[in-house]
């Protein structure tokens, strides 16, 4: 098979792969213009130090042996097939590299004869590329679940970055709609990757010795496939960045691909904003010291879709607001809808040098829009003293995003609206 078609077939069969930071990415480039990151192969990620470089994304075949329900790869389906040789990919890299297109290359698989196969297959394209072609550019791997351990840790020490794919957000799911894989075998290279990561901690430092996936490991969840709840999929990102130190989890809405009975309708629109809400209540997790228990509760298990989970948190416990900026701690502060981490630290340095006033706060990075509702600038709360919190909850919601909302407002929806009036939303806007 010529090798353009190889790469339109595989090229098309991993934009369902999302652990990176660009994939699913809709844009409106169209043949002829520029930029597209959905048909050409280049996705985004981010190195250790925060840089985002641009990857070759392949996915190295399509020929899977596994019957996942949910996948446009799985062996019953019939695609076109097509499989590159470790040759292939390394001499693509390379000269996307060479013209400076790409910063690195983001390669995943599906299994193709057996695990251990696969993931030899990826090796050998790894080690073409770092050995023979001496390429030092950023490299991101999936680790093939059911690998031998040897092979999973080879791999780590080629690559910069692993991910292990979750895909559902529980083994019952897994189970039922990705059948031949065993849900052990799906944490087992994500416990080993923490574990080799950890050893090498202890090892005495070599110049010029490989370093075991220097850039962590990731992993990604289909949503809306499966029936678990918001608070189980944040409960599950809480526990993995918990024991395995992950670095990302990224979260893919489910895009219905395949007519199956135990799987949305064709027709369904993927739950892109179930999505979003669970990326923002992943950042609460991992940069504003929020736990899954405080984002959702048991009562209430999925998430506000009119508020983000902070404002909704906010909102929740209006009790503890405002906070006086020039005394609150940096926790209190991190809690305020519209304060980042960083105005949060503007703020604790300022504040050691002069009196806060509102106009500072606006200078400092506060969205005083959001906050204005939650804290207290000179015994003064700049929205007015506000009892009642579902009047918050009608100004943070902008008028175009609720006609935009309503328009979609499924069942699923209504039913997690807890704190809003529709009525009085209405009613408020009008007057
Ligand atoms: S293992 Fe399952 S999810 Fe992965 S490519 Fe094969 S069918 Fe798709």
């Amino acid at each position: 098979m010529e090798l353009e078609r190889k790469i339109e077939i595989l090229a098309e069969s991993a934009k369902y792969d999302v652990s990176c930071s660009s994939s699913g990415v809709e844009n409106n480039t169209r043949q002829g213009t520029v930029g597209s990151t959905q048909v050409s192969g280049i996705c985004h990620s981010f190195t250790p130090d925060g840089r985002c470089v641009s990857l070759l994304k392949l996915l190295f075949t399509n020929a899977c042996i596994f019957d996942c329900h949910y996948c446009i790869n799985r062996k019953s389906n019939a695609i076109p097939r097509a499989t590159f040789t470790p040759q292939e990919v390394a001499d693509l890299t390379m000269d996307f590299y060479l013209r400076n297109y790409i910063e690195g290359l983001f390669l995943s698989s599906a299994i193709i004869k057996n695990p251990d196969y696969t993931c030899e297959l990826l090796i050998k394209t790894l080690k073409i590329l770092r050995e023979e072609k001496g390429f030092r550019g950023y490299i991101h791997v999936k680790a093939i679940p059911g690998a031998d351990e040897k092979l999973i840790e080879e791999l780590g020490f080629l690559a910069d970055r692993m991910s292990v794919n979750v895909e559902l957000p529980s083994r019952e799911s897994l189970k039922l709609l990705a059948p031949d894989k065993d849900p052990f075998d799906v944490y087992k290279p994500m416990k080993q990757i923490t574990t080799v990561k950890k050893e090498q901690e202890f090892l005495p430092m070599v110049r010029n010795a490989p370093s075991f996936v220097p850039a962590g490991q990731s992993t990604q969840m289909i949503i809306g496939a499966s029936p678990e709840s918001d608070r189980s999929i944040v409960k599950i990102s809480e526990n993995l960045y918990q024991k395995y130190q992950l670095k990302r989890v990224y979260y893919s809405a489910y895009i219905p691909v395949n007519q199956d009975k135990l799987l949305p309708a064709v027709t369904t629109d993927p739950p892109l904003l179930r999505e979003h809400r669970l990326y923002q209540a992943d950042w609460l997790l991992r940069y504003y010291k929020f736990t899954t228990d405080e984002i959702l509760s048991e009562d209430k298990p999925n998430f506000n879709l009119y508020l983000d989970p902070k404002a909704n948190w906010a909102v929740q416990n209006y009790q503890r607001f405002p906070v006086d900026v020039q005394t609150a701690s940096y926790d209190q502060l991190l809690r305020v809808p519209g304060i980042g981490p960083k105005s949060a630290q503007n703020i604790v340095k300022a504040r050691k040098y002069y009196r806060l006033h509102l106009t500072d706060l606006k200078k400092l990075g506060i969205v005083i829009k959001r906050a204005q509702y939650f804290i207290a600038c000179n015994h003064e709360t700049p929205a007015g003293l506000i009892k009642d919190p579902e009047w918050i909850i009608t100004s943070l919601i902008s008028s175009k995003q609720y006609e935009v909302l309503k328009k979609h407002n499924t069942q699923s929806t209504s039913e997690q609206l807890s704190l809003f009036d529709v009525e009085r939303f209405e009613h408020a806007k009008s007057r």
